[in-house]
């Protein structure tokens, strides 16, 4: 439904994986913690952040998302081809006339 709606309203939609450890991971550092159960509405990662559960899953979704979208939805990932400059694009003057005249070819 999601992606439909998306379709619809101009949006982007981009699926994450289910397993994708969006609560545990800290959106401040990317450390991956211990699952947590449903209690813990708040954490603190050992690199200092204090995170409320939803508000740090959300950020990491929101990330994972717009990483996965950049890769595999349209987004060009490698610069576009580009015309080599006439100069690149030409050979040496008397480049191949000198190997075919060595090799007895006549050159027209
Ligand atoms: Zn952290």
């Amino acid at each position: 439904m999601l992606e439909y709606k998306a379709a619809r309203y101009g949006r982007t939609f981009a699926k994450i994986d289910r397993f994708f450890p969006s609560t545990r991971m800290c959106s401040a550092c990317g450390r991956v913690d211990r699952p947590k159960p449903l209690n813990v509405r708040s954490w603190t990662c050992p690199c200092g952040a204090v995170h409320d559960r939803d508000v740090n899953a959300a950020n990491n979704v929101l990330a994972a998302g717009r990483a996965e979208s950049l890769n595999t939805c349209g987004a060009q990932v490698r610069p576009a081809p580009v015309p080599a400059p006439r100069r690149e694009a030409g050979i040496r003057p008397g480049a191949a006339r000198s190997a075919r005249s060595a090799e007895g070819i006549p050159v027209l």
